[in-house]
């Protein structure tokens, strides 16, 4: 008899590697790939022509004088008075990070994105460690000839050590942590270059002793209340995290849905009328509308902050007792945001968010949602083919800050979604 199971089982005994993968400078580096006068300079990717233009990407020459991403482009400028100022070209940005994604189907089949420029990549698929390792090596030299840039990888058999890894010895760094090497190369990173590790942890654990991290996994041996005591139940798991040499694979690459979906809008100018923060409201909240459709899903949670010309900001968040799945539903409920935290000053950056997200059900059958259905998935089927920008509101356009404005990709403009990723 044909023993085909005991041939699938030794098929499917794959390496227990799982790899984290994060292009190097990724903005900065498409530039200075598309236009070699920037070769060998310090870039810094920025809205350019904005009051308080922020750094979204530094080159690696610029990341050598201080300059990093977040920072304001007057400050990085202090910095480096060399500083080549590059405008965002998020859509260019956008095609690309797809491209690459889908490039590294040809590591492993199983990939799963972590943000524009970074993704886990499961290497169970393979038997030997030396199969992911030349495959790494051939995808990062097609990255190289089909785009120019070049990424980092680290890799190890639990996915955050492969993510401190891949950030070990960047650019162009290739790190693999073999299966039982784990403390030893936890024992070199310190506590600050650990992900996952906020500002506020940092400045208490190095209080406490603990600057790198063979120390706080020692510390966690010897005296866990301690810690537990300053940091409590969610700290420890993620500690404990660190030290597994297994983790659930299945759990971790399962396609997970966002918690919350936002977008977020800073102007090129300030704001103060009420019915003009009403509009650049509603254009956001139906950007909101139009990536929650993309999921499927549905929200009753609502989130919405001002950042004022001064700089100061206020939120609000709210749990509703209705769900939020249509643009009407959200501009019925604008206003009364704005309301409840506007100050009356002007205002510099909007942004709104929807959380507590479920997938959206179909009872709405009414002829008067009809339309607004049928827009949905226009607006989508439009997105999916020339991009995720190519369609904007007109209504938006009418407004005298947003019309001296070129195209929309000019505004400071972002749309985050947040996923849970844990080991
Ligand atoms: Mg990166």
């Amino acid at each position: 008899m044909v023993q085909l199971s005991s041939w699938r089982v030794i098929a499917l005994k794959g390496i227990p590697y799982v790899s984290h993968i994060d292009m190097d400078a990724f903005f900065a580096s498409i530039e200075q790939a598309a236009n070699p006068t920037l070769k060998g300079k310090p870039i810094a990717v920025t809205g350019i022509g904005k009051r308080h233009s922020v750094v979204t990407s530094a080159s690696y020459e610029a990341k050598r004088l201080g300059v990093k991403s977040g920072m304001a482009f007057f400050e990085a400028l202090k910095l480096c008075p060399d500083l080549i100022a590059v405008g965002v070209q998020s859509k260019k940005y956008g095609y690309i990070s797809k491209e690459i994604m889908k490039m590294m189907t040809s590591v492993s089949p199983r990939v799963m994105v972590a943000s524009v420029d970074e993704a886990y990549i499961d290497l169970s698929f393979h038997t030997k460690l030396e199969e992911s390792i030349n495959r790494f090596i051939s995808f990062k030299r097609d990255l190289k000839e089909r785009f120019g840039i070049t990424a980092s990888v680290g890799i190890s058999v639990n996915p955050i050590i492969s993510k401190i890894a891949s950030d070990y010895s960047k650019p162009n760094g290739f790190v693999v942590v073999k299966d039982g090497m784990e403390r030893e190369f936890l024992n070199e990173i310190p506590v600050k270059d650990v992900p996952g590790i906020g500002k506020h942890t940092l400045i208490k654990l190095e209080s406490m002793g603990y600057k790198m991290t063979g120390e706080l996994l020692e510390g966690l041996e010897k005296s866990p209340m301690d810690l537990y005591t300053m940091f409590g139940n969610a700290f420890m798991g993620f500690l404990q995290s660190l030290t597994k040499k297994r983790f659930s694979r299945n759990e971790f690459f399962k396609e997970e849905r966002p918690k919350s979906v936002g977008h977020s809008m800073t102007l090129s100018g300030d704001i103060s009328d009420f019915d003009l923060i009403v509009r650049v409201t509603n254009f956001l909240a139906a950007r909101v509308i139009y990536r929650m459709g993309r999921y499927k899903m549905e929200g009753s949670g609502v989130s919405f902050f001002f950042r004022y010309a001064d700089r100061s900001s206020k939120a609000i968040s709210k749990k509703l007792n209705f769900t939020i799945s249509s643009i009407k539903d959200m501009t019925e409920i604008t206003p009364w945001l704005i309301s409840s935290i506007w100050n009356g000053t002007a205002v510099r950056a909007i942004g709104i968010s929807c959380w507590a997200l479920k997938e959206k059900k179909n009872q709405r059958q009414l002829s008067l949602f009809e339309k607004e259905k049928e827009l949905l998935e226009t607006v989508l089927q439009i997105e999916n083919k020339f991009g995720e920008y190519a369609i904007f509101p007109g209504n938006i356009l009418f407004l005298p800050e947003i019309r001296k404005l070129e195209k929309p990709s000019d505004l400071h403009y972002q749309g985050f979604c947040r996923r849970e990723v844990s080991c």
